[in-house]
């Protein structure tokens, strides 16, 4: 019998999409298609596979409003927010912009004795397995820059999100790749570990929960595929004492509760110099009392509901402990009426430690903890004490107070003023349990390549 997945609509619980999952078998035959057709892929100029991916982009851009409603209905995101186009562009667009320089040989030697050089070739096949949180955006971060490198792909989305998989891969094929250079699969986790064990692909990228990351690098364990593993996150933020406080209050509240508080990077806790850390938390209180949440297909929506029912029951079974050790939620619950099931209101949590499962393990919700420190080695020890490491935003006005507090946290990324947010230009990348590896800039290419010697003695 077949296997289907079934997407459910945290609007409402309906069935929003059904899809029948892909046996191995005929998994394993996509993956000898997809190996086939790779090299033709491979030989083509760098400039035409540049050109095809970037009509791609257009072609999606072409169905953003069909796309907008889309998403409202398969992970909640509100529809006021127009979806992820721009960031979608933004990326595969400054992949595209490089990739001639990030993927030149590098020359070593051109005399009348020897031609020496190191070529970056593609891998072969790249999996990309991609969450449903930023659905486009998480998947292009890989499938952009394997493709212009001249990898084949094989996309399996989540399932919270399977016509977004569909989308891109039809996009790509539209532009001009060939059918069996892109596909996109529905598989169970089985079917995938069971295909990466065999040593279907030569790289795989992942997106998701550590869980997810650990069990993609037990299936490849001996098989030498390369992995790229983009995994959770524990966020912190830290305000010193010479913070602009109305910009901080504004970034970070937006970083911890954008997208219900479903962003990778989400800002999750925050530690506050005692000194400005009573009008920092009231301005916090103020904008995110603001907060409309609701239906997100309704325009006045500011946030909709979280993806699953399940994702927002942990939230509130880590605030509903936290406060019964002793923390203080700041957020009046009446302003909140259509708090339930995959509704979840945002909430401030004060008088938190670190002894708190909500300053430990990842949320992934509307919910933050507010901390008090003394300076910036408390703040430093408070920030480096959990499992995860990727992002850190600093609110100082010294860039160099910032860089060298940012030396001294174990995290992926060092942001100042500002957060929650992918510079395609630089190395995406963690530390500790958010996993290993390097997505988007130059060295993207690098992990979705290989290096080659040339050494060639001509005389
Ligand atoms: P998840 O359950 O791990 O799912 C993510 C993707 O991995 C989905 O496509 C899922 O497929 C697949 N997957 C999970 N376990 C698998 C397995 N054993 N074998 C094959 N495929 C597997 O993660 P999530 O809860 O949906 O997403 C949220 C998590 O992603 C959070 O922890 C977040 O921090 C992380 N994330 C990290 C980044 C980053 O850049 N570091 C970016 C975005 C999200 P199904 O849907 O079919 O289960």
């Amino acid at each position: 019998m077949t296997e289907t997945l079934k997407c459910l609509s945290p609007v409402d619980g309906s069935v929003y999409a059904e899809r029948a999952l892909m046996p191995l078998d005929e998994a394993r035959a996509a993956v000898a298609r997809a190996r086939a057709a790779q090299p033709a892929w491979a030989a083509r100029p760098l400039a035409e596979r540049v050109e095809i991916v970037r009509r791609a982009v257009a072609l999606i851009g072409e169905t953003n409003d069909e796309i907008v409603p889309e998403l409202a209905w398969q992970m909640g995101r509100p529809v006021r927010y127009g979806g992820e186009f721009r960031g979608f562009q933004e990326r595969a667009h400054y992949m595209a912009d490089i990739a001639a320089e990030a993927l030149a040989d590098i020359r070593i030697e051109d005399s009348a004795a020897f031609s020496r050089y190191i070529r970056r070739v593609p891998h072969g096949l790249v999996l990309v397995v991609a969450p449903w949180n930023y659905p486009y955006m998480t998947a292009i971060n890989t499938i952009a820059p394997a493709l212009i490198a001249g990898n084949a792909v094989m996309l399996k989305h989540a399932s919270q999100t399977p016509l977004v998989g569909e989308r891109i891969i039809c996009a790509l094929r539209d532009a001009g790749v060939p059918d069996d250079v892109a596909q996109n699969v529905f598989l169970s986790h089985d079917t995938t570990s069971a295909l990466i064990a065999a040593g279907a692909f030569q790289f795989v990228n992942f997106t998701g929960s550590v869980g997810g990351g650990k069990a993609i690098e037990r299936a490849a364990a001996g098989t030498f595929t390369g992995l790229g593993l983009e995994l959770g996150g524990k966020d912190p933020g830290y305000v010193m004492e010479d913070a602009d406080l109305d910009a901080a209050a504004d970034g970070l509240m937006d970083g911890a509760m954008f997208n219900s508080g479903q962003c990778c990077c989400g800002i999750e806790r925050i530690y506050v110099h005692a000194s400005v850390y009573e009008p920092f938390v009231e301005k916090c209180v103020e904008i995110v009392s603001k907060a409309r949440l609701g239906n997100p297909l309704d325009p006045d929506t500011t946030m909709g509901p979280m993806a699953q029912v399940r994702f927002a029951d942990l939230v509130r079974a880590q605030t509903e402990e936290a406060i019964a050790a002793g923390a203080r939620p700041l957020i009046d619950r009446a302003l909140f009426p259509s708090d339930g099931g995959a509704y979840l209101m945002p909430q401030i949590l004060v008088d938190v430690d670190h002894s708190m499962r909500v300053m430990r393990e990842e949320s992934f919700g509307p919910v933050v903890g507010i901390m008090r420190v003394k300076d910036d080695a408390e703040a430093i020890a408070m920030m480096n004490d959990s499992e995860f490491g990727l992002t850190a935003s600093l609110w100082t006005r010294d860039a160099d107070r910032a860089a060298r507090v940012g030396d001294a946290i174990e995290t992926g990324t060092v942001f100042m003023n500002r957060c929650d947010y992918l510079d395609p230009a630089l190395c995406w990348t963690g530390c500790k349990n958010t996993g290993r590896g390097a997505g988007l800039s130059v060295l993207g290419y690098h992990a979705l390549t290989r290096p080659k010697s040339y050494h060639l003695k001509k005389a």
